[in-house]
């Protein structure tokens, strides 16, 4: 009997019109995830099916459970036939490996051509159980054991446990976005939640040497590692702000420090986005976290570019965010203890309302255009991959 992996989109579904993308795309993504195990993907109404080597599977679910809309995965036993009886002494037989007390059988038939409804054909198995295992009873509500059955066109298959997906979109279904990436914990969680709406990140990084270290950078790139096992190959712009940033706190009032400096960011942000296609920025601003972050100012921020803005945990607590950054892998590296280009020229009173005339009086003090077109002429871009040998971690 063949063992296999059952991959199921539940949302996807529900996307009608856009389903084809949708599908193409997921089989895409998931053949690049297993590049290296070399196993065939076949797709049959709903389902996708992987007949993995046995030393595989453990490799391939942990794999798959970094792809963003899957749902759920099912190590599944598959039978070439439709048979009940067949069906019925297979789960028999696979039982006796299982330890427990009560159980419940759900079955679901895509092949509608077959006599019994569902649920006749759970309760007809689940009486065959009861009759050759005396000491088990049926639960419906808490059974210590799910026995699943899912009758389709030519085959069945019989599984007992569920592996959650992570859900969401499949990334790249919904085009690309330009995610503003700093060492912090906020923007990779920022990150994470905007893949999973299915959109494909490139990255964007301000540093400002020497005022920040190269380890400051690492910590980005190995950041932008652990993205791109969700992403894909990650696109990462390194901008240099020395210059502009310099030039900000020798002729700008430094309470306005921040705000200049962030309006700088997003413009040029939305350069890069608009050059590589990107339709939105992204970023790890979170409601009042900061005095860049209060409501004025992140109109007066915002002000300065045209492309939408997403803010994913614009609402959520800190506790929140650092739970979330423990949960995708990135909290740990996020902490390392490297001054960000913000950091360093944090004023000790930052306004906390910016006036947007004022903004746009203090910067014309500087040739900020030039220094722009400047920062941008001499980007730095690296392609990240999760396999990447140069493994950032150890220059930590
Ligand atoms: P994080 O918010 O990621 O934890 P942080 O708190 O140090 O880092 P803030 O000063 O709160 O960053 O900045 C808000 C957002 O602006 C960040 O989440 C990030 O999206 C963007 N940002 C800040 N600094 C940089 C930078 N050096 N390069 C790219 N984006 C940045
Ligand atoms: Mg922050």
């Amino acid at each position: 009997m063949k063992k296999v992996i059952i991959i199921k989109y539940g949302e996807l579904t529900t996307k009608k019109e856009n389903i084809n993308l949708f599908l193409t795309t997921l089989k895409e993504n998931i053949k690049q995830k297993l590049q290296e195990e070399q196993v065939e993907l076949t797709y049959d109404k709903g389902r996708m099916f992987l007949i993995p080597k046995k030393e595989q599977f453990d490799s391939i679910i942990l794999k798959l459970q970094e792809v963003f809309g899957i749902h759920e995965i099912n190590i599944a036993y598959e039978l070439e036939s439709l048979d009940l009886e067949e069906i019925q002494k297979t789960i028999f037989s696979l039982l006796k490996e299982k330890d427990f007390k009560t159980f419940k059988v759900e079955t679901k038939r895509s092949n509608k051509k077959i006599p019994k409804t569902s649920l006749e054909i759970s309760r007809m198995v689940g009486g065959f159980l009861l009759k050759q295992l005396q000491d088990k009873r049926v639960d419906v509500h808490d059974p210590d054991i799910v026995i699943h059955i899912e009758l389709r066109n030519t085959k069945s298959y019989i599984y007992f446990e569920k592996v959650t997906g992570l859900g969401g979109y499949p990334v790249r279904t919904l085009g690309k976005g330009l995610l503003m990436l700093s060492g912090g914990i906020d923007s990779p969680v920022a990150g994470y939640l905007t893949m999973k709406r299915g959109v494909k990140l490139e990255a964007i990084y301000f540093e400002s040497p020497p005022h920040t270290s190269i380890n400051a950078k690492n910590k980005v790139l190995e950041l932008s590692k652990i993205l791109s096992k969700y992403n894909g190959e990650l696109k990462l712009h390194v901008i240099k702000f020395t210059e502009i940033q310099e030039a900000i706190y020798k002729n700008i009032p430094h309470e306005y420090l921040i705000t200049i400096m962030r309006r700088m960011m997003y413009r040029i942000a939305e350069v890069i986005a608009i050059r590589g296609n990107a339709k939105i920025l992204v970023n790890g601003e979170s409601i009042g976290q900061v005095a860049s972050q209060t409501l004025t100012s992140m109109k007066a921020i915002n002000e300065v570019v045209h492309l939408p803005v997403i803010r994913p945990v614009a609402c959520f607590d800190k506790l929140e965010i650092i739970a979330l950054a423990k949960k995708i892998g990135t909290y740990e590296t996020s902490i390392l203890p490297f001054e960000d280009c913000c950091t360093i020229f944090v004023p000790d009173h930052p306004v906390i309302n910016p006036d947007r005339k004022l903004c746009e009086e203090y910067e014309n003090k500087i040739p900020y255009k030039e220094l722009i077109y400047k920062a941008i002429k001499n980007q730095e871009v690296i392609k990240v991959t999760a396999k990447n040998s140069n493994d950032f971690s150890d220059l930590l």
